[in-house]
């Protein structure tokens, strides 16, 4: 997969890309990351990549010329599919979503700074608006560094053992079971012994009642489609499920 990302702060990205799953998957070659500065595509002596509002109002708006340019000359490189806008405007990203986006060959994400961009940028350029919540940012980079993560971690290959992303939050639809380590007892506080035993049928069984707890604790909104199995350990828990959630008999 192929992320190029337009920002005029490219260093934001510089050591998030080097480390963890993020790097080793740049090192293996399985996700290529290019930092594209619009401040590279301006024609004056100051670089000039923003002005003032058309209508007054606070703040500069990021002009349509750089941020043209930069993608073009993408475009002409490759064949490029998704260019997508980080804007609290956008469609909030969920894991559906990056599921979705994780099928993609390539994307440009445009990162905005000041006001935002030019809405012809939007109109013209842009195929896909995403939020990564709804609250304001100064700037797309750490909302683009959101995607790069979540996309890159579905993809094939980039986290080394599947069954780390099998068991994540949201992957199957519900919150991840609680994870415990080294020593059993700390501070008087023990690990389960179930996980102690070695019976990975227990053990299964348990993680699936503790991540339908946790869902139901916290998330009682992801509690949907849920088998005879899931039925039956949130009764043992004393979950109420309304009718509505039990769609899936298998
Ligand atoms: N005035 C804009 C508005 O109210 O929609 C907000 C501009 S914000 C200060 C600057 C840039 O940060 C945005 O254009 C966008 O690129 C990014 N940004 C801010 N919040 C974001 C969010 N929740 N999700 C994605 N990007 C965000």
């Amino acid at each position: 997969m192929r992320i190029d990302i337009l920002t005029l702060f490219p260093e934001i990205f510089e050591a998030a890309l080097k480390i963890g799953v993020l790097g080793r998957a740049i090192a293996k070659g399985i996700l290529q990351v290019n930092l594209v500065n619009p401040r590279d595509f301006t024609h004056d002596r100051h670089r000039t990549v923003d002005d003032a509002p058309y209508g007054g109002g606070a703040g500069m708006v990021m002009t349509c010329p750089p941020v043209f340019e930069a993608v073009e000359s993408l475009i002409n490189q490759n064949s490029l599919e998704h260019v997508v806008l980080l804007s609290p405007r956008g469609r909030r990203l969920d894991q559906e979503r990056v599921r979705e986006m994780a099928g993609w060959k390539d994307m440009v994400l445009l990162c905005a700074r000041y006001e935002g961009m030019d809405e012809r940028i939007s109109q013209t350029l842009v195929t896909d608006e995403v939020s990564i919540g709804d609250y304001v940012l100064s700037g797309g980079e750490a909302a683009a560094l959101v995607v790069v993560e979540a996309v890159s971690r579905m993809a094939p290959g980039v986290v080394g053992n599947w069954e780390s992303v099998d068991t994540d939050s949201f992957y199957h639809g519900i919150l991840g079971y609680p994870q415990y380590t080294r020593p059993p007892v700390f501070r008087g506080k023990e690990v389960p012994p179930v996980l102690l035993e070695g019976n990975h049928e227990a053990i299964r069984i348990y993680r699936r009642r503790e991540a339908l707890r946790a869902t139901w604790l916290r998330r009682p909104d992801l509690l949907q489609n849920l088998s005879k199995e899931d039925l039956k350990l949130l009764a043992e828990i004393g979950a109420e499920i309304p009718p509505s959630h039990k769609e899936n008999s298998s």
